[in-house]
């Protein structure tokens, strides 16, 4: 039960599943009961696709909001003024995939 003081809680580069070190290892969500609230878990490439585990990065929210502000930023019909068709569906997705989430 020690607690590192100053860095992460997980060791980077650590997968979880397949219990050893991995240089693709992110912070993914876990759904399962047993695990327990804030339980941050990394798991490797490999074991992701296996077990189906989303990166906590690739929620789709985050996805959706990402995509959205990309759009945004290269879409010259989008401005502080309004959105393109595109601009405002993308933004649509996003705010659906936010109710969904939370
Ligand atoms: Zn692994
Ligand atoms: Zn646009």
């Amino acid at each position: 039960m020690t607690t590192p003081s100053s860095t992460t809680p997980a060791p980077f580069g650590w997968c979880h599943w397949h219990k050893g070190p991995s240089g693709t290892a992110v912070m993914v969500s876990v759904v399962e009961q047993n695990s327990g609230p804030g339980a941050a878990l990394y798991a490797c490439a490999p074991c992701r696709e296996q077990r189906g585990l989303t990166p906590v990065a690739e929620q789709a929210h985050e996805v959706a909001y990402r995509d959205y502000l990309l759009h945004t930023t290269d879409c010259e019909g989008c401005s502080r003024l309004g959105r393109c068709d595109v601009g405002g569906r993308l933004r649509n997705i996003y705010q659906q995939a936010l109710e969904v989430t939370c």
